[in-house]
C-alpha cells in the first residue's frame, strides 16, 4: 500500500524526477517533469489510469525515452477524507504548487462539507484564473451538421464574477443590510425578500485572462480572438470587461492585432499573415454564432458566467461530455481537468469515456509543457479508434450496429494505434 502525504511536511517529490520551473515569465521544463496527479472520486480512478497510460505511450513514442513523466499522487476528495481525514489535504496544494503541473479527476463535493466545491477551491487556492476548454470534432456522432467545421477553445475567466460566491439567501441579516443601504444611499428599492448576488469585475483579473488568450492564440497559430460580454446591458462589468479586453489586445499585442474596422478597411476582409483578428459580440449573438458559423470562431474570451454557458453548447455541437477536456491556467502553473464530474452511476464498471481526461493532459503535456508532439499522436489515435469503431457506451448508443468497448479496451486501441503511428 503506498503512503499519502497529507500535511507540508510529509511531502517526498519523487526522486528520480526534477521540477519545472517559472524563470522571466517562462515554464522550463526538465526531461523527467514530476507531475501531480489526482484520481478523484466516481469514476475518475478509471479516467486517471487511461489518460497516464496514453500519455506515457505518445511521450514514449515522441521522444524515445528521452522524455518521460514521473507521476506524483496526490489526494483529494474522498481518498484524501479516508487517508487524511481532510476533503482537501495541504500537501496536495502545496504539491502542485512546487511542482507547477498537475492533472485531475472529477471530484464530489459531500453536501455540507463547508466547501462550496472542492474544485473551486483548488483553481482559487492556487490563482489557476483562466479556465481553457477547447471543443473539437475527432469523427464522433455529433447532432450538428457544421460539427466537422467546429475547432475553437473557450477561455473562461475563472475566479470573478457572479461565481465569486458573493451571495446571501433571502431574509439574512446580510441582504437585509444591503437592501437597506441601497435604499439609503442610492434611492434604489428593492423587493424586501430578495436573495442578493453580487457581481465583480476587476481591470486587473480581466486583464491577466486576457493576455493568456492572446499568447495563448499566438503560441498555438490561432488567428481570431473574439470577446465575449453582455456589455450592452451590464456595462461596468461585462461592458468594463470588453473594454480591459480590447486596451491588452491593442497596448501589449498590437504588432499582432487587426481590428475588425482595420479587416474591412485595409485587408478587404482577409485576415493577413501572422496577424490575429480581435473582434468582440454580444453573449446571446456569440452563443447562437457557434451554431450558424462555427468557422468564424476560434479563441472565445469570456467571464465566467457565459464561459460556463458556451462551453457546454459548444461540446454539445460536437457530440458530447465524454470528450471535453479543460485546463486550469494560473502564472507558470496549470492543472488539466475534464469538464464532466464523477459520473457516480458509471463508477468501477469500466464503461465510461476516458476521452476528455486524456485530452485535459494532452492540454498540460503538449500546449502548456509545450511537448507539442503529443498531440497530434493522441489526437490521431483518438481519430483512427472512432473510424474503427472502437468507442465507450456513450459514442456507441449514436453508432447503429456498433457494441461499446470497455474503458481499458479503449485505451488499449489507442496505445496501439500510438504505438504504431
Ligand atoms: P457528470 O458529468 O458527472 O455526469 C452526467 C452524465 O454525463 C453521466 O450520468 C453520464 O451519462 C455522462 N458522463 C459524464 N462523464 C462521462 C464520461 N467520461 N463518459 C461517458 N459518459 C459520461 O455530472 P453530474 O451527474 O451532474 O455530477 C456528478 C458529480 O460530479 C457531482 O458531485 C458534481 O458536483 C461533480 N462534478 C465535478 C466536476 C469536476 O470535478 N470538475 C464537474 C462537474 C460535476
Amino acid at each position: 500500500m503506498p503512503t499519502y502525504a497529507c500535511t507540508k511536511d510529509e511531502l517526498k517529490p519523487p526522486s528520480e524526477g526534477s521540477l519545472a520551473k517559472w524563470e522571466n515569465g517562462k515554464l522550463v521544463v526538465p526531461d523527467n517533469p514530476i507531475v501531480v496527479f489526482i484520481e478523484g472520486d466516481g469514476i475518475g480512478p478509471e479516467i486517471m489510469a487511461s489518460a497516464r497510460k496514453v500519455l506515457d505511450a505518445a511521450v514514449e513514442k515522441a521522444y524515445g525515452g528521452k522524455r518521460r513523466i514521473v507521476w506524483w499522487e496526490m489526494l483529494a476528495g474522498e481518498k484524501a477524507q479516508q487517508e487524511c481525514g481532510v476533503l482537501l489535504p495541504e500537501a496536495t496544494l502545496e504539491a502542485i504548487k512546487m511542482t507547477r503541473l498537475g492533472l485531475k479527476g472529477p471530484l464530489t463535493t459531500p453536501v455540507g462539507s463547508g466547501f462550496r466545491s472542492l474544485n473551486v477551491a483548488i483553481r482559487m487556492a492556487l490563482d489557476l484564473y483562466s479556465n481553457i476548454r477547447p471543443v473539437k470534432w475527432y469523427g464522433q456522432p455529433a447532432p450538428h451538421k457544421y460539427a466537422d467545421k467546429v475547432n475553437f477553445v473557450v477561455f473562461r475567466e475563472n475566479t470573478e464574477d457572479v461565481y465569486a460566491g458573493i451571495e446571501w439567501p433571502k431574509d439574512s441579516e446580510e441582504a437585509k443590510k444591503i437592501i437597506e443601504f441601497l435604499k439609503k444611499e442610492f434611492g434604489i428599492n428593492l423587493p424586501l425578500d430578495s436573495g442578493i448576488g453580487i457581481k465583480p469585475i476587476s481591470e486587473f483579473k480581466t486583464k491577466r485572462h486576457m493576455r493568456r488568450a492572446m499568447e495563448w492564440a499566438i503560441r498555438h497559430g490561432y488567428n481570431r480572438v473574439t470577446i465575449m460580454h453582455k456589455g450592452n446591458i451590464m456595462k461596468y462589468t461585462e461592458g468594463a470587461f470588453r473594454q480591459w479586453a480590447y486596451e491588452v489586445a491593442l497596448q501589449e499585442f498590437r504588432d499582432y492585432v487587426v481590428t475588425e474596422d482595420e479587416l474591412w478597411s485595409q485587408y478587404n476582409g482577409q485576415i493577413p499573415e501572422g496577424k490575429i483578428l480581435v473582434n468582440d459580440r454580444i453573449a446571446d449573438n456569440m452563443l447562437q454564432q457557434i451554431i450558424t458559423r462555427p468557422w468564424d470562431y476560434q479563441i472565445i474570451v469570456t467571464p465566467n458566467l457565459n464561459g460556463d454557458y458556451i462551453s457546454d453548447e459548444a461540446n454539445a455541437l460536437v457530440g458530447g461530455i465524454g470528450m471535453a477536456a479543460g485546463m486550469n491556467l494560473g502564472d507558470g502553473i496549470a492543472v488539466g481537468e475534464p469538464v464532466h464530474g464523477t459520473a457516480p452511476k458509471y463508477a468501477g464498471k469500466n464503461v465510461i469515456n476516458p476521452t476528455a481526461e486524456i485530452l485535459s493532459g494532452v492540454l498540460l503535456v503538449a500546449d502548456f509543457m509545450g511537448w507539442s508532439e503529443v498531440r497530434p499522436l493522441v489526437e490521431n489515435a483518438i481519430r483512427k479508434a472512432i473510424e474503427n469503431k472502437i468507442v465507450t457506451y456513450d459514442l456507441a448508443r449514436h453508432m447503429p450496429g456498433v457494441e461499446p468497448v470497455k474503458t481499458t479496451e479503449y485505451t488499449d486501441a489507442l496505445v496501439d494505434f500510438i504505438k504504431n503511428a
